[in-house]
């Protein structure tokens, strides 16, 4: 963005005076009074000088300022741009002097509490003497954040494939010298356990990465029918307490049907189910409730395990959010299970509910409306 003293032609200038109250908008600038106005992207005009002349509410909300702030102290782009943006600044400068216009970049601006904040940028000049212009924001610390837990993920993701595959190897090679040495059976079963015990752990990984790519492909366009979700629970609840050996009560009234995805709500019952088994001692119940209750189907998942705590409660549907202590309980996976979840069943026009208590268990109940 344009910097102090800095001219049109690059080299610096004395600095110009200019009033950072002026509330008229002349002819050139007009064009942008609505969209000024209605703060859905930040908008301040300048004279690409240093002064900030004006700036709409989403600007300054970016920057962390109030109109009073402003009032009192025009802003000025040196104070809000950092130093390591300079060359970028004065190259985007050039750019304006040649087309009247910077085509929209990434940068940051300073917040009025001294951290940084990403946007997006970009700059139109009213003409070519660049006298005067608007420059746009938008903030975009959120989509930042979630590239940053995304590359974490796949940091994660990748660094856990390989450890069980390493270690899946390892033991498989020592079960094949194990039986040409003729080893006990006892030995041999205890190498073939850790080599399934690692598959385990691959499953649960490889299981939220296709969970995920699944839920991606079919963001907002997967085919509703009339779904039995009684049945369509029972058939999840009989295949996992086959796989995970761990007994799981099946509860529910009769014939249950909403409007759903089949897949869809069978793979929100596989993420509910199976963390309740992974988050709770393998010797204590987990219950699984369908029934119906004004005019909803109530679906619940109720543990006796380790429960969560008031701070990361309202946390959990976030996606990539994990619980630092639940690696010392069950496998590590990658917190997105139960974001998608709650995207899947708000998309079924249902709600997602979770009660817990620390160290006593959690209850994950969906509702969802009946077939009408
Ligand atoms: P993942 O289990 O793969 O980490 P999820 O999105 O399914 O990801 O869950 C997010 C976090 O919520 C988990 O890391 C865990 O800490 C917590 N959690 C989920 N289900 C339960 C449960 N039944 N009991 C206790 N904690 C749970």
């Amino acid at each position: 963005m344009p910097k102090k003293g800095i001219s049109k032609k690059g080299s610096r200038k004395p600095k110009r005076v200019l009033s950072p109250f002026m509330d008229l908008w002349d002819e050139t600038t007009f064009k942008y009074k609505a969209l000024f106005d209605s703060n859905m992207i930040g908008i301040a005009r300048t004279d690409f000088n240093d002064a900030i002349l004006d700036a709409n509410e989403a600007f300054l909300s970016i920057v962390g300022y109030t109109r009073e702030d402003f009032k009192k102290k025009p802003l000025t782009w040196s104070m809000i741009s950092p130093r390591k943006y300079d060359k970028v600044d004065l190259e985007k400068m050039d750019e304006l002097l040649k087309n009247q216009r910077i085509v929209p970049f990434e940068k940051e601006y300073i917040h009025k509490d001294g951290h940084t904040v990403p946007v997006l940028v970009g700059a139109e000049a009213a003409d070519n003497t660049l006298s005067k212009g608007v420059s746009f924001a938008l903030d975009i610390s959120e989509i930042k954040e979630l590239e940053r837990k995304k590359d974490d993920f796949i940091g994660i993701v990748s660094h856990e494939l390989k450890t069980p595959l390493t270690i899946m190897k390892l033991y498989a090679d020592f079960l094949r010298t194990s039986i040409e040495d003729g080893k006990s059976k006892e030995e041999l079963l205890e190498s073939a356990n850790e080599v399934i015990n690692q598959m385990d752990k691959l499953n649960i990984l490889i299981t939220d990465l296709l969970n995920m790519a699944r839920y991606h492909g079919t963001e907002s366009t997967f085919p509703m029918s009339a779904v039995n979700v009684g049945r369509c629970f029972k058939k999840v609840v009989s295949d996992l307490s086959r796989i995970q050996g761990r007994k799981i009560a099946f509860i529910c009234e009769d014939a249950i049907y909403v409007t759903g995805n089949q897949d869809r709500l069978s793979q929100v019952a596989m993420n509910l189910i199976s963390n309740a088994i992974r988050y709770s001692n393998g010797t204590s119940k987990v219950v699984v409730r369908v029934a119906k209750n004004k005019g909803q189907a109530c679906i619940s998942v109720q543990d006796y395990g380790m429960g969560i705590d008031k701070e990361n409660i309202d946390r959990i549907f976030e996606r990539y959010y994990r619980i630092n202590h639940a690696d010392d309980y069950a496998q590590k996976g990658a917190g997105i299970g139960l974001y998608i979840c709650r995207e899947i069943i708000k998309y079924h026009g249902g709600n997602i509910l979770v009660k817990s208590t620390l160290g006593k268990g959690s209850t994950f109940t969906i509702e969802l409306p009946l077939l009408s």
